[in-house]
């Protein structure tokens, strides 16, 4: 049995496969599955997997009908066998170094979750892009448990199930699986295994590459999906209430769920635009806002625009945010 399990939902990447697997099979630490579920995918990807797996036993394949990102996962985690596990999306890639770098972070500092930074890869010529944020140096690579961290820190994490690296016992003893038929499960999922997590790691290290807005990705999709984000916030809430964490983290809980709001309401396909408003409308009503840091609110931008789609039905609010949407 591998000591590491990789998981690779993989739906109709033929030209970004490769890189991927090219990626993980190069890894300098060896002991490793690479469990590529193929989610249905109806172009050549299962024909790349084939091909792969006949070079490199590590490589597993299962083969099932499309369900979504989620349920590819899902599969992959069932069959996994691995004391370690951690998510690689089959249209980004990794550094050689991700599993040997955090399996040493796992091991010495007995730690069950480690987080890394990433790099954004935008278009063909792989211009990178750092991401915003950075750790300082008293939490960077260190191992540090939940209640040391500050509420302000939620905002700080980025919530993908990718460049992430787990203990398959915080996994499995907690029976953490992703929501299937909704996208953004990643925002639920990351915020089970931060709050369950007794010991994790959070590092500068920059070893996995995203692929932003890729041609025909969930992101890029402008589908009626994107309502989803209203359900994830309120299962995030949900999450954290449950743990009795809700308190200390609410003001950046908030702040992140404005940021993803606004940003998605500037995107979202137009011929769901008003229902996504009203979705705002109702989410974002069930705050008293005057429980929450009044300055960091005054200066929000993201809190101006939820403001005023507090205030406006969907007709006046396009009137006065007419250059926004
Ligand atoms: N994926 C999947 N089933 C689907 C859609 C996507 O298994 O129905 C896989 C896809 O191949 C990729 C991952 O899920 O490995 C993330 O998908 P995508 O890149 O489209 O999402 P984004 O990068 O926009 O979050
Ligand atoms: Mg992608």
């Amino acid at each position: 049995m591998a000591e590491v399990s990789i998981i690779v939902p993989v739906y109709n990447v033929e030209k970004y496969l490769s890189f991927c697997l090219d990626s993980l099979v190069n890894q300098t630490f060896k002991d490793i599955e690479i469990i590529c579920v193929n989610d249905g995918s109806t172009d050549t990807s299962p024909v790349i997997l084939e091909h792969y797996a006949r070079l490199d036993k590590r490589i597993k394949i299962i083969n099932k009908s499309n369900g979504g990102l989620s349920s590819a996962r899902n599969a992959g985690m069932d069959a996994a066998g691995g004391k370690y596990l951690s998510f690689v999306d089959a249209d980004d890639f990794v550094s050689h170094f991700l599993v040997e770098k955090a399996r040493d972070f796992i091991k010495i500092g007995r730690a069950d979750f480690v987080s890394f930074m990433f790099y954004s890869v935008i278009g063909k010529h792989l211009k990178m892009l750092k991401h915003y944020i950075s750790f300082d140096k008293a939490i960077d690579g260190k191992v540090i448990t939940e209640t040391e961290l500050p509420g302000r820190f939620y905002f700080e994490i980025h919530p993908t199930a990718w460049c992430k690296f787990y203990s398959s016992s915080l996994i499995n003893e907690n029976g953490l699986r992703f929501k299937e038929n909704m996208i953004f499960e990643d925002l639920p999922f990351a915020a089970e295994v931060y709050l369950l997590a007794k010991r994790m790691v959070f590092t500068n290290m920059t070893p996995y590459f995203y692929r932003v807005l890729r041609e025909g990705s969930i992101l890029d999709k402008k589908d009626a999906k994107d309502l989803d984000l209203v359900k994830s916030f309120s299962y995030v809430d949900k999450i954290f209430k449950e743990h009795y964490k809700f308190e200390k983290y609410k003001n950046a809980l908030m702040h992140f769920n404005m940021m993803l709001a606004v940003h998605d309401f500037s995107k979202i396909n137009p011929e769901y635009r008003e229902k996504f408003f009203y979705a705002l409308k109702d989410y974002f009503s069930k705050f008293d806002f005057r429980a929450y840091d009044g300055k960091a609110l005054e200066k929000s931008k993201n809190y101006r625009i939820i403001s005023l789609i507090l205030s406006c039905n969907y007709s006046a609010f396009c009137k006065a945010v007419k250059n926004y949407v």
